[in-house]
């Protein structure tokens, strides 16, 4: 059986990143949605809320599970006895950090292969952190992230008026 797993911060999770889960849906048995965790990176939300977050709005897709990892991906790759760490491309700039993952990963743990996939056109400009951004000024998230992730971005981040 085939499992891929997308590891990420997911510090929220944006349509980008949804529209990456549903394009792996049909490509593997089983896809993990893997929320990182590490006591050194400053999150807005806990790993439990991105958690959920990530869960409400993947119900649809029964081949997707989402777990928490603190520690090495390559680990929990190694617990579920797993092949494939999927990431995504948004432009250039991601290029450089995500080979040098893989490099890494590709060391520590031989077996495994990183697949990388670009941004969809409609998607490659979104990332948490711009998210993150706009919430804080009140911005309009439509179409950026999940209707539901919306309100409780802006309440979390809005600017006192
Ligand atoms: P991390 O902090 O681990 O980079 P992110 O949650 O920012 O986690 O992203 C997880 C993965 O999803 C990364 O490989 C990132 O490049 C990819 N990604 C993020 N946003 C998009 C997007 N809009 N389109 C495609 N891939 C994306």
């Amino acid at each position: 059986m085939a499992t891929a797993v997308y590891p990420g911060s997911f510090d929220p999770i944006t349509l980008g990143h949804i529209d990456i889960i549903k394009r792996l849906t049909p490509l593997y048995d089983e896809v993990v949605v893997l929320v990182s965790y590490s006591p050194h990176k400053n999150y807005l939300f806990t790993a439990e809320e991105r958690k959920e977050f990530l869960r409400s709005n993947l119900l649809d897709l029964k081949n997707v599970r989402v777990d928490v990892h603190q520690g090495l991906t390559v680990d929990y790759l190694k617990k579920i006895k797993a092949k494939v760490i999927v990431r995504g491309l948004r432009a250039v700039v991601d290029f450089e950090y995500e080979m040098a993952m893989a490099s890494m990963n590709k060391k520590l743990f031989p077996d495994i292969e990183t697949a990388l996939f670009f941004a969809s056109p409609d998607c490659y400009y979104i990332s948490s952190r711009a998210i993150k951004e706009i919430a804080r000024y009140g911005g309009n998230l439509n179409g950026l992230v999940p209707p539901n992730i919306q309100p409780i971005l802006l309440e979390k981040l809005k600017l006192p008026t």
